[in-house]
This record gives structure tokens, C-alpha cells and sequence, in this order.
């Protein structure tokens, strides 16, 4: 019973989560989670940008069965054939030409930020200052937290992680400015996700991207969130047409199994030799079959072309809820299945509570933002359950 579960939480579990929504899943279904008593909710918010195939897609479970028959761990002593086969897939996929796997995305940037720091040190060449954005999120270790541009986040834990600094996003004169000799890299999301879905302008991004190339600089792209599809392309810088020398991801990649990447240019990611960093789990035998099963469902079902084409109609929609409701919503933003709903800061929380109360599972991003991430396999008709129960709730409120 919920009640129980509840109560064991309280006594047990650190209170880091404070109270939680007074929910406990049992089984999913695509886009469906079923509670313990026989409740059905609508997934929208699809574990955080993780659950891109859905809840218990059939062949996802069949591949990792058989992994499990097989093996789950066994060391990065020897050789990993998942895992060789997941880096070609990431590599062929994309600008990057070598892969590093952890087991979330706060690990993926880290190793991305050591990356940075050893390819300077190993040119002899004094640069360590990694520069990131206002409003970004990148990770709750002491370093992402450095990086995250959050004072809630950061605040507790001062003294931070030294030679990280933050400036205003999409204010390209600011970011020239605080430009260094000592800058090894920036480190940026395209589209700021757990903020509440804020993009970065094209423009922007393409002069980022100079601004690195004339100083020498690394362009760091945090695609935990933004890759994997959720944009409507594998990752969000081909979206902008430019390219990363370091990406991360992490989220949807084993679609809900634990897996970060951390991807680098071949000049740079030569500055890891062996010895220079490591992990325990990342990358395991387990870990990189659901990598691979979710890279080769992608490409059956063609789940980027669905994403594109159901994010672009329900992106319309609401476009047109907007148009309907324009006192209470302020903004629509965000592309493929990564979509946020700003609304007047008097009504957001009553909304976010009342689409939960309809099953509808979404996040409240800064406490004025609703934020989906469906699997990117749902269905136009499935897009349209969550525009007629907000339209629903916009209509009460
Ligand atoms: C979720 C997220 C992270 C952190 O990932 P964890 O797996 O929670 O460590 C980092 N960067 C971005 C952009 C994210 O959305």
C-alpha cells in the first residue's frame, strides 16, 4: 500500500526528495505507468528524458533478458564487446571519434571536464577555467554542481570546485568577455532543459562555436538531455550545425538502464592514455546491450523521424492553446519531444497539480514551466490526450 510505502520512505530514506507525488508504479506500458491501486497516468514526463522507447518495450526487455543470461559485469580488465560496438555506434552517428562510458550524466561531464583540464596539461599549456550558463544544470557532483549556474544548487557547498564560472546564456558579448587565458573550455546546453526547456539562438550557438576556434578553446555540448533523439535529431548540435569538440550524454541512451558517454574529436579525446581515468561499472556487458538495443530500435521504428514529426504537431497544438488561453499561457518552447508550457506564475502550480490529479505525469520546471519529454515513440493521438486534458485544466482554472 501506498500509506506503507510512504511511511518506509519517511523513516528510511534520506530526505532528499522531500514529499514526493503521492504515486508508486508498478508496471508500465509505452506511454502508461500503472500504480499500486489499478491507477492509470499518461507519462508525459517520461522519466526525466530517460524512458525514450516507452515502459516495457517488448524487444527492449527480450535484448536485455538475453544479456542477462549471459552476463551483466565483468571488468574494464578486458575487453567488452557491447561496449566497442555501442562506441562505434555513438562515433558513426555522430562528429565524435572515440566514446567513454559512465554510469550518468553528472559522470559524463566530469570526465568531459578532466578531459578538457589533461588535453591543456598534456600541452603544457596553463588553461583550466571551464566556463558555463546561467539557468544550466549538469549535475549534483562537486564539479557539475561548479558548472551549474544555480546558487540554490551551488550555495550549500561553497567553497566550490575552483575555476568555473558562469555567464548569461544566449548573451554572446558576456561569454567573449569572461574569456581568459586560462579558459580551457565552455561548456554549454543547447536547449536548457531542467530550467524549463529554454533553447539557445542559433546565432549563438555558431558564434560559440568561433569564439572557440579563435581562442583554442574546447566546446563542451551537455546533450544528457538534448541527445539520444529527444530534439527530433540524434543529438541537438547537428539541430544548430555545429560541432562539439566533447559531447555528454546520458538519460535516454540505455533507456533506462544507467549509461553516460562522454564523446571527444580524436585530437582531443588522445589526451586520456591509459591510467589517466577509469570506472568500475561504466560501459558493462549489461549496460551497453541496452545501449545497443535502444540504438537498434531507434533505427527500426524510425523513433527520430517520429519524434520530429509528433513533436512538431503537438508543439502545434499547443501553439494553438496558447492562442486560446493567451492570459494564462505565456510561452511555448522547445522542439521535437522536449517541450515546455510556460504559464502565469498564479496559475502554474494549480495546473501542474490538476494535470497530475488527470494522470497526467509532467514536470514544474522553476515553478512556472510544465515540461514533457515523452517516449519518442507515441502517436499523434497519444500527443492529443495531453493537449485535451490541458485544455481541460486551462479551461477550470
Ligand atoms: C539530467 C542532466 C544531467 C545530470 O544527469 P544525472 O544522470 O542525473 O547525473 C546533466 N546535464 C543535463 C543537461 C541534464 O539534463
Amino acid at each position: 500500500m501506498l500509506k506503507d510505502i510512504i511511511e518506509l520512505d519517511k523513516k528510511y530514506y534520506m530526505n532528499t526528495f522531500g514529499d514526493r507525488l503521492p504515486v508508486c508504479f508498478e508496471r508500465g506500458e509505452g506511454l502508461k505507468l500503472y500504480a499500486d491501486n489499478g491507477d492509470v497516468y499518461y507519462d508525459f514526463l517520461g522519466g526525466i528524458a530517460v524512458n525514450a522507447l516507452g515502459h516495457s518495450h517488448p524487444e527492449f526487455i527480450a535484448a536485455l533478458k538475453r544479456q542477462l543470461d549471459k552476463l551483466i559485469h565483468t571488468s574494464s580488465l578486458y575487453y567488452i564487446e557491447n561496449q566497442a560496438k555501442l562506441a562505434q555506434k555513438l562515433v558513426e552517428n555522430s562528429c565524435a571519434d572515440k566514446a567513454f562510458f559512465c554510469n550518468s550524466g553528472a559522470e559524463a561531464n566530469e570526465a568531459a571536464f578532466k578531459l578538457a583540464k589533461i588535453y591543456f596539461y598534456k600541452k603544457g599549456e596553463e588553461r583550466y577555467e571551464i566556463i558555463s550558463l546561467d539557468h544550466s544544470f549538469h549535475g549534483r557532483t562537486l564539479a557539475t554542481v561548479a558548472a551549474t549556474g544555480q546558487k540554490h544548487y551551488q550555495d550549500p557547498y561553497r567553497p566550490l570546485t575552483p575555476g568555473f564560472k558562469q555567464v548569461a546564456p544566449n548573451n554572446f558579448e558576456a561569454l567573449e568577455a569572461a574569456v581568459t587565458d586560462k579558459t580551457a573550455a565552455i561548456m554549454i546546453e543547447l536547449v536548457q532543459g531542467e530550467s524549463g526547456v529554454h533553447p539557445m539562438d542559433l546565432e549563438y550557438a555558431e558564434k560559440v562555436r568561433k569564439l572557440c576556434d579563435d581562442k583554442g578553446i574546447l566546446l563542451i555540448v551537455d546533450e544528457v538531455q538534448t541527445g539520444m533523439g529527444r530534439l527530433g535529431k540524434l543529438f541537438a548540435h547537428e539541430l544548430y550545425g555545429i560541432e562539439p569538440d566533447i559531447f555528454t550524454c546520458a538519460k535516454a541512451l540505455g533507456g533506462g538502464v544507467p549509461i553516460g558517454a562522454m564523446c571527444a574529436k580524436a585530437e582531443v579525446a588522445a589526451a586520456f592514455e591509459p591510467g589517466d581515468h577509469g570506472t568500475t561499472f561504466g560501459g558493462n556487458p549489461f549496460a551497453t546491450a541496452a545501449g545497443l538495443a535502444v540504438f537498434d530500435i531507434y533505427e527500426k521504428e524510425k523513433l527520430i523521424e517520429n519524434c520530429a514529426e509528433v513533436g512538431g504537431y503537438l508543439k502545434d497544438r499547443l501553439a494553438e492553446l496558447a492562442d486560446k488561453y493567451p492570459d494564462k499561457i505565456t510561452e511555448v518552447r522547445g522542439m521535437g519531444l522536449l517541450i515546455g508550457i510556460e504559464l502565469i506564475p498564479e496559475i502554474a502550480g494549480d495546473v501542474f497539480k490538476k494535470l497530475f490529479e488527470k494522470k497526467m505525469l509532467t514536470s514544474l520546471c522553476k515553478g512556472i514551466t510544465i515540461r514533457i519529454a515523452p517516449p519518442l515513440n507515441i502517436t499523434r493521438d497519444e500527443a492529443d490526450i495531453f493537449v485535451d486534458t490541458l485544455d481541460a485544466v486551462l479551461a477550470e482554472i
